[in-house]
């Protein structure tokens, strides 16, 4: 199928950006990598009007490092995250999470602002940005404001991004001395969307764990913190009466969505084994 009609803008300038999402709103979509968009417009699942696309301004691209936070511009794509030494420093987790993320062509044009905005229940970076608390910003002709990655996912491709909100960079704290991160997923095939995911990031002193997040992904219809599982581990020495107090209580924090990939009882036991599995290797990383 074709995608349907529509108007397309290619500003040079971010307020130009944001003039158009303030007269446009609701009829207007942002075109980033397109590897996702692009799609739902050929299955004509998204009839937007208007397609402003943002590959020309400079000031959403790169990467950096500062004051203990590292800056990701929205446009920067899942390649260069990748390949980033400064996320390979400073944030090991999102290192760790982006060969999951689709495959090699996709990676190329796809950003991270993108798969931010776009919400994919099923996407890594939602997930880890839930875990290691970062912080969205979103800029539109009104101003600009910050919104925590906890409070930003409000269920399936749905967020607190208003219509006329761009998402300009992604601020993440970085990890600190002492603190160790793990990722892990399952997929039915390495860069398909995953049937469940945990992102763990804890600090931990001689086996201790404290600090503790867990946050996950494929498994409801938006990214999860875990409050009961996290504080299971909170304070404890890694053993296998803790995991197992991990498990159960993650029972109390997800209520997974079944379909016909896997039922919620299948997401909910793998989300188990693999969170038991990620604490381990980040307990026997030291
Ligand atoms: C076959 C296939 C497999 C995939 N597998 C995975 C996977 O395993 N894991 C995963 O996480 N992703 C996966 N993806 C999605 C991929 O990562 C996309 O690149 C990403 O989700 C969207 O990024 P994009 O830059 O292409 O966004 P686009 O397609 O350009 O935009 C996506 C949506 O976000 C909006 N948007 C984009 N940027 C902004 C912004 N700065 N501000 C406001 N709104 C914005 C757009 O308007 C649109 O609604 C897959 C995609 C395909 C086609």
């Amino acid at each position: 199928m074709k995608a349907p009609r529509f108007a397309y803008r290619r500003p040079e300038s971010l307020d130009e950006v944001l003039q158009l999402l303030a007269e446009h709103g609701e009829e207007a979509r942002i075109l980033a990598g397109g590897q996702s968009l692009m799609p739902t417009l050929n299955m004509r699942l998204s009839r937007p009007r208007l397609l402003i696309d943002i590959n020309r301004i400079d000031e959403l691209r790169g990467i950096s490092f500062e004051d203990g936070t590292v800056r990701i511009g929205a446009l920067a794509r899942h390649a260069e995250v990748m390949d980033s030494p400064v996320v390979a420093e400073h944030l090991p987790m999102i290192a760790e999470a982006m060969p999951h993320v689709a495959h090699v062509a996709i990676r190329n044009r796809g950003t991270f602002g993108g798969s931010i905005a776009l919400a994919d229940p099923a996407a890594e970076l939602p997930a880890c940005a839930v875990a290691l608390g970062a912080e969205f910003v979103l800029a539109s002709a009104r101003g600009r404001r910050t919104v925590a990655a906890r409070s930003f996912f409000n269920g399936l491709y749905e967020t607190e991004r208003a219509d006329d909100e761009l998402l300009v960079e992604t601020r993440i704290p970085a990890i600190e001395s002492g603190y160790r991160s793990s990722f892990m997923e399952l997929a039915r095939r390495h860069g398909d969307f995953a049937l469940a995911g945990v992102c763990c990031h804890a600090k931990v002193d001689g086996g201790v764990l404290s600090d503790v997040r867990l946050a996950y992904f494929g498994s409801e219809d938006r990214p999860r913190f875990a409050d009961a599982a996290s504080a299971a581990a909170e304070g404890k020495a890694w053993s296998d009466d803790v995991k197992e107090a991990v498990k159960t209580a993650l029972g109390d924090d997800l209520d997974p969505i079944g379909n016909f990939h896997a039922s919620a009882a299948t997401r909910l036991h793998l989300a188990r084994v693999l969170t038991g599995r990620a604490i381990d290797r980040m307990v026997a990383a030291g």
